[in-house]
């Protein structure tokens, strides 16, 4: 039963994300008015008589340790001759419109994250053949030609890793994930990259023996799911490369089995015993599933005696005795509240395999 059905998530991304991230912005701007200063360590940020805080700082000043978001006066301590100039926002928003109009030349679907980072979305888009990457070195081009700024770029098929890879070159460098190379960049990747992997969610995956992605492993799924929640499933799909959002729902379908029980359940036991009989039924039915699909997920609901619905669901390759007995478990303690179980669901989701003929055969 382990492996029953277990078929591989395809590499074939239909996507293309180029993340643009503009090296130490504030203090940029200020220094196109300022080329004296671009020799010394300089910061914008608050005073350290009004207890201010740096908000930016360049790469020299980097070196003293200055950094966003250290108090002005730590600053000063860490590098007594910074020069320190005032924010000034209209300056830096005036460059982020200039910003916009040049990523307008490549798509309409930008997504800005501050006033100095934005996602693009470029898939389907034409110029220099669809490459994405040809396309990211261009605006990065532009913006050095046409705003005198450097900006450092990440080229991906997935949104969040444009984003991570916009920094591995940084600053005034870019970095291309191509589809085939996902798995392996992810493989050594430290966790704490993935866009919601905090200090907590961090200390949480340690112990549990994941410090890199590739750690982070499909057995690890019911552990995952008792100590983080929905949020362990979150970090799970990063890890293994997977943005939920830019799937579509049509491509997802569903195969199902449930059952309306005898008599009113209230035992956990006698519940999973028929979740036992449910997930054979289940796998009898696995060859409905056709060559061209593979399961993403499994699904449990449970049905209460007043006819209300719980359901709960958690990304799978195969069909996991233990994820499946792990959602029951969820709904049985969060969901139940002392009602009885009148009808047991159990499913899977399979999603279609991508079309490599579309956008695959583009260069990257
Ligand atoms: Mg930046």
């Amino acid at each position: 039963m382990q492996d029953a059905a277990l078929k591989e998530i395809p590499d074939g991304y239909q996507k293309k994300f180029i993340h643009i991230d503009m090296d130490s912005f504030f203090v940029s701007v200020e220094l196109l008015d300022a080329p004296h200063l671009r020799s010394c360590p300089v910061a914008v940020g608050g005073t350290a008589a009004e207890r201010g805080v740096i908000s930016t700082a360049n790469y020299i000043a980097r070196q003293y340790g200055v950094k966003s978001g250290i108090a002005t006066a730590t600053a000063y301590r860490l590098c007594p001759e910074l020069v320190l100039l005032p924010v000034r926002f209209e300056a830096y928003e005036a460059v982020t419109r200039k910003l916009d109009s040049i990523f307008r030349r490549y798509t309409d679907k930008i997504e800005f994250l501050s006033l100095d980072e934005a996602s693009l979305d470029v898939s389907g888009q034409t110029q220099f053949n669809g490459s994405a990457t040809y396309m990211a070195a261009h605006i990065r081009k532009a913006i050095e030609q046409e705003l005198h700024l450097t900006a450092s770029a990440g080229v991906a098929p997935l949104k969040y890793l444009a984003k991570i890879a916009s920094e591995v070159n940084k600053p005034d460098g870019m970095f291309v994930i191509r589809p085939p190379e996902v798995k392996e960049f992810l493989a050594e990747l430290d966790i704490r990259k993935i866009p919601g992997v905090g200090p907590k969610t961090y200390s949480v995956l340690e112990n549990l023996g994941c410090s890199r992605c590739g750690d982070v492993t499909e057995d690890k799924i019911p552990s995952l799911m008792r100590n983080l929640g929905v949020h362990g499933f979150y970090v799970w799909e990063r890890c293994q490369g997977v943005e939920e959002k830019e799937e579509k729902e049509s491509d997802v379908k569903s195969l199902g089995v449930e059952k309306t029980l005898p008599i009113d359940c209230n035992d956990f036991p006698s519940c999973s015993k028929e979740l036992f009989d449910l997930l054979k039924n289940l796998e009898n039915r696995l060859p409905e599933i056709n060559d061209n699909s593979f399961i993403v997920k499994n699904l449990v609901k449970l049905k209460f005696s007043d006819f209300s619905t719980s359901s709960a669901e958690a990304p799978a390759t195969r069909i996991c005795q233990d994820t499946v007995i792990s959602l029951c478990r969820t709904l049985w303690d969060t969901k139940r509240k002392g009602r009885p179980v009148r009808l047991i669901g159990l499913s899977i989701k399979v999603k279609r395999k991508a079309n490599d003929s579309q956008q695959m055969e583009l260069p990257w």
